[in-house]
């Protein structure tokens, strides 16, 4: 009879009574600034988690609107989890006002930050996801935030990242060897906003963006003459326009130098599920072949 009314009973208490962990029954709801973060969190924190990410999948983490269901979905979390790096410049306000006080993880912490020259003012570059070794990095951030909000989860959190971080390892050797297959002297992309500096410092090779350093300044005339004179004079031919950015101005520059624009890449976001790269590694496998394929006609 005791049994039987614990197991009737839904207080955490009984479902520990009756061999049941609290988050088998409830997930930890997680909020995630953009898709990216939220994958690692999903990877992470498996069915324990249930993550909500503030900008959508194809969504500008830069530049971001928030929507009434954002502040819902933070007045309900137990955790929040952002790159930092001044990524989500929107992200403060829509905390405050959405009353949430709990831990807040910032995932970059850690990473040595790149400085860029965007528009003549050196800026901190916040793409340091697009590094693998910095994504182990973002995942021992995530998997501490996580064990601290859930403890009872820890032996099997920990586990589920060692096992990230170790996929992570042999994307990174994989990227790496894949580079390495194009004569140094070819490594030149250019890409509509320079979110691969991480990537090219880790791999070698050199990234020219449009748009300069967020998708929030629009290049002047003069900016973008100089960069047409400045492909021509290099011979880039390998052009790539992000999922989530106008792809007008890399066309206007291809058109005028007469390079190719390659398939869409993944930068500052995920595509839906389902699709070209739905995960933080799968955007490694999509983007890799192609800039191989690209840097080959340079
Ligand atoms: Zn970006």
């Amino acid at each position: 009879m005791l049994r039987r009314s614990l197991l009737l009973s839904t207080s955490p208490a009984a479902f520990a009574l009756a061999g049941l962990s609290a988050s088998a029954a409830t997930k930890l709801p997680v909020v995630a600034s953009f898709s990216i973060l939220a994958d690692m969190v999903r990877q992470i924190g498996g069915d324990s988690v249930a993550v909500t990410s503030l900008v959508p999948v194809d969504g500008d983490a830069h530049e971001y609107q928030p929507k009434p269901s954002d502040l819902r979905a933070l007045k309900a979390a137990k955790l929040v989890v952002l790159n930092g790096l001044g990524l989500e410049g929107w992200i403060e306000r829509l905390i405050q006002s959405s009353g949430y006080t709990g831990p807040v993880i910032v995932a970059s912490a850690g990473v040595t930050a790149r400085r860029l020259d965007a528009h003549g003012t050196a800026q901190t570059d916040p793409h340091a996801w697009q590094d693998l070794t910095n994504g182990a990095i973002y995942t021992r951030n995530i998997a501490d935030g996580l064990i601290a909000a859930d403890p009872a989860d820890a032996t099997m959190l920990r586990a589920r990242a060692d096992d990230y971080i170790g996929r992570i390892g042999q994307a990174d050797a994989w990227t790496k060897a894949a580079i390495e297959s194009i004569p140094a002297a070819s490594r030149r992309i250019l890409t509509s906003h320079d979110a691969f500096g991480y990537f090219g410092a880790r791999y070698g090779v050199e990234f020219r963006g449009v748009q300069g350093i967020d998708t929030t300044a629009e290049p002047s005339a003069r900016e973008i003459a100089a960069l047409v004179r400045q492909i021509r004079a290099d011979d880039i031919r390998a052009v790539f326009v992000e999922n989530m950015t106008n792809p007008k101005l890399a066309q206007a520059v291809a058109r005028e130098t007469g390079a190719v624009v390659g398939p869409a890449v993944y930068s500052d976001a995920l595509s839906p599920p389902g699709g070209p790269a739905d995960t933080y590694l799968g955007m490694f496998r999509h983007n890799v072949p192609l800039f191989v394929h690209a840097m080959r006609a340079n």
